[in-house]
């Protein structure tokens, strides 16, 4: 078994995030690299942007709040978006809104500018055409939020280690915002880079579907 090589690699430095394209087939690895660091992820179709990750369908076909190895990321037309197909940690969140502007204000008590999730995606997501309220809830990759039976919700630090990753498999051909995220709480009050990596096909898979993953890139 042979390792591929990623076709795209970034690290995204703390508090920051970018905006990739992922055709149907191809996969992304978010990685992270020193342990304790929550990476949002969201997406939107690439032929129809008005269709975009819904937490609330990917819950309710997935009859849990905690997603993780195996089940699918659903868009808001109930089409697969992502397939979780590889996960060193099992638990992330999919409940909570991507820090924003008024996150800090609003939570933290924050004055003046604050880095956020919300700030980062919409940048780099503006030259592919999307709007900021067009921006939904975020896959929080790595956040650790506990349910207590009352309902309240309590954020803990991430269980990642240095070196955890998520793989996820696009289902469709997307565009994608990632982060490092900027929240002190979700992060255990220190902002760490987040590896991000697009490859053709599984990184792991055997030279046979390997090629056919190239092979249907390619065919563009
Ligand atoms: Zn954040």
């Amino acid at each position: 078994m042979t390792a591929s090589p990623p076709l795209e690699t970034r690290r995204l430095a703390p508090q920051t995030g970018c905006a990739l394209v992922l055709r149907a087939g191809q996969h992304l690895r978010i990685t992270d690299p020193l342990g304790e660091q929550v990476s949002d992820l969201v997406s939107f179709s690439l032929e129809d942007r008005a269709e975009w990750l819904s937490s609330g369908r990917t819950i309710d076909y997935a009859n849990t709040i905690y997603l993780t190895k195996g089940h699918v990321l659903y868009s808001n037309r109930s089409r697969p978006m992502w397939t979780i197909v590889e996960d060193t940690v099992g638990r992330h969140d999919f409940l909570l809104t991507p820090c924003s502007p008024e996150t800090f204000k609003l939570i933290y008590g924050a004055t003046g500018h604050h880095p956020s999730c919300f700030e980062n995606l919409a940048t780099n997501l503006a030259p592919l055409g999307i709007a900021p309220d067009a921006i939904p809830t975020t896959f929080n990759v790595f956040m650790n939020v506990d349910v207590a039976p009352s309902g309240e919700l309590a954020i803990r630090p991430p269980r990642s280690r240095p070196g955890d990753y998520a793989l996820f498999r696009a289902e469709m051909d997307l565009v994608v915002g990632v982060t490092a995220c900027s929240a002190e709480m979700s992060n255990n009050w220190s902002f760490k880079p987040i590896d991000v990596e697009v490859f053709a096909g599984a990184p792991s898979a055997d030279a046979a579907s390997r090629g056919e993953a190239l092979a249907a890139s390619g065919a563009e």
